[in-house]
Order: structure tokens, then sequence, then C-alpha cells
């Protein structure tokens, strides 16, 4: 067995150098009603306002930035139906090289739209009977094309890192920070983040718990696979963690917790109504399970990272209104 070459702060810092003039520099938001509920002092970094409207971008920007003059050639291909898929295609554009998107062929007609938006080549396939790894590593192999996946890639976390990085910045050290977690990439960068620039702050990863294969993995000191979970936290349906991910995670934080899809539904209503943002379910994980802890967190500065706001506008009024 080869081990890993983890990337460490180093590598979040040469990307915070990369992202600077290009990613936006998002907001960190508070609630004074929320600090009385939990009885705590929360920062809520937001991502929901980052380019395309979801930290992806920044993972995304930062490892085609990395691109040779051939790879920038032949361009990027990705699997992803999602807002890594808008990642890409966006920062393609803005490096001005040709980004080609495999997607289900019953994706969401706005998602297929809004990522040819950006100019990329859409490819779709059945998901009932191909499979997208293949046909990605086929158009790479085929066409001279770079593959880049969602979570376990050296450039893509240390990427992702930058918006905890960002957020200790601007608050000071924190005593504890809550963080989706999916395949790793964000919770991953921002453990780089965090045990260099705040080392006593306490690190969670939050699962939705119809999906806690992060959290098995990190008890049971291995990468568990899972079914692909039933939840509302879309962003957050992956089955198993990374290998650069899950080496950062065992080793980086402090614990994986989980919130349910009534906890979601219920952050997303606060989020629109005290605080008029518009937050996807994936990225009220964090909010929902500050609510859960509250009792562990009297008195203490908490951070929360938002990590994104793209929900169909439709969907996000039937999850309310139910
Ligand atoms: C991708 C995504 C996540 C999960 O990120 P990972 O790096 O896969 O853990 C969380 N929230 C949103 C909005 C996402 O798009």
């Amino acid at each position: 067995m080869t081990t890993l070459q983890l990337p460490t702060y180093a590598d979040v810092q040469a990307a915070a150098l990369r992202l600077e003039g290009h990613a936006n520099r998002t907001p960190v938001n508070t609630s004074r009603t929320f600090n009385e509920m939990v009885g705590a002092e929360v920062f809520f970094k937001c991502e929901n306002f980052q380019r395309m409207g979801a930290f992806k971008f920044r993972g995304a920007f930062n490892a085609l930035s990395k691109f040779s003059p051939a790879q920038r050639k032949g361009g990027v291909v990705a699997f992803s139906s999602g807002n890594h898929a808008q990642g890409i295609a966006l920062s393609a554009r803005l490096l001005g090289m040709p980004a080609t998107i495999v997607m289900p062929h019953d994706a969401p007609a706005a998602k297929v739209a809004a990522t040819r938006g950006y100019g990329a080549n859409v490819v779709t396939y059945d998901r009932y009977k191909e499979d997208r790894e293949e046909i990605g590593r086929k158009l790479a192999a085929e066409h001279g094309m770079t593959l880049i996946p969602p979570y376990d890639h050296p450039d893509v976390l240390a990427g992702q890192g930058t918006a905890a990085k960002e957020l200790f910045e601007e608050v000071g050290p924190l005593d504890a920070l809550f963080t989706p977690l999916g395949g790793g990439g964000l919770l991953s960068g921002t453990a780089l983040a965090t045990r260099a620039l705040a080392p006593d702050c306490k690190l969670y990863g939050v699962e939705p718990e119809a999906g806690n294969d992060g959290q098995q993995s990190f008890r049971k000191g291995e990468i568990v696979n899972i079914d692909t979970p039933k939840t509302i936290a879309d962003g957050a349906q992956t089955q198993h963690l990374g290998q650069y991910t899950f080496g950062i995670i065992r080793r980086d934080v402090n614990d994986i917790v989980t919130a349910s899809d009534a906890q979601l539904v219920d952050a997303m209503r606060f989020f629109a109504e005290r605080m008029k943002m518009v937050v996807e379910p994936t990225g009220c994980l964090g909010m929902a399970a500050v609510l859960g802890m509250k009792d562990q967190l009297k008195g203490q500065r908490v951070g929360v990272i938002i990590s994104g706001g793209n929900v169909d506008i439709a969907r996000f009024c039937e999850l309310l209104a139910a």
C-alpha cells in the first residue's frame, strides 16, 4: 500500500492566493435571536453568497488554475448533477478552457440549463445502465481531458479550506466550528485551516441522519460504504468518504454528528424568516447540529459554515409548507 501525501495548510494558503479577485470573500452574518436560542455567540460563514451559490467554486477554481498549458487545451471533465458541475463549468469559462460535464439523463432541466449556461458541454448518461465514472474516464482518455472529482483531490479540498481561513481571519479563534459533510472535501480543507489558525477549536462534521457513513467511518477507523441515502440534503448524498478526505478527517476532526431532515427544514425556515437568506437543505446541516448540541456550547464562540443556497424555489416553498 502506498501512503498518500496529504495536503497541508500551505496548500490552503496557496489556494487563497489563486482565488483572490475571483472568488467572493463571503460575509459572516450573525443573529441575536439565534444567539439567545443557543446561549452562545454564533458566526455564520455564508457560502450561499459564493459565486454560483456554493463553496464548490473555491475547490474547482483552485484545481483548474493549476492545469498545465496542455491540460488547459484538452479541458476538464467532471461528473455531477449538482454544485460541483456548476463550479467546474464557471471556473473553466473564467479560465478560458473547455468543460464537459457528465450528468444523468433525468437530471433536473434547470440544472442542465444552468451548467450549459456557463458554457459547458453536457453529456448525459442512463444512471440505471451506465457507470458515470467509466464514461468520465473514457472521455478523459479519448479527448485528452483532465478529470476533476468532486471531493477526493488535494487541490479541490485545499480550495474548500479557504472559506474557514477567511472565517478565522475575520472573527478570530473559535471554541467550536460546524461544517456540512458529504464526501469530505469541505470538512478536510476546513480541518487544515482550523488546526493552523485555531488549534484548540473543536471541529465537527455534520451529516444527514439517513446517510451517516462518515460517522461510521470515523468511529471504525476505516472508510465505510453505504447505499445512496434518502434525504433532502442532496449535496451530502455521498456513499463514502475519499482517501485524502478521510486521511485528514480521522486525524484532525473532533467528531461527526448528524441532523434529521425535519431539523434541516426548521433551519431553512429560520434562515429565511429571521436572517432573510435562502439556504439549501445541505447548507443547513451545521446550524441544525448547533441547536442539537446547545447544552454543550453555552457561552462559547461558535462558527457555522453555510455551504450553499442552490435550491429550486418551488421545492423550497414545498419543503417549508409541509
Ligand atoms: C458538495 C456540497 C456539500 C458537501 O461537500 P463535501 O466536500 O462533499 O463534503 C455540502 N453542501 C453543499 C451545498 C454542497 O454543494
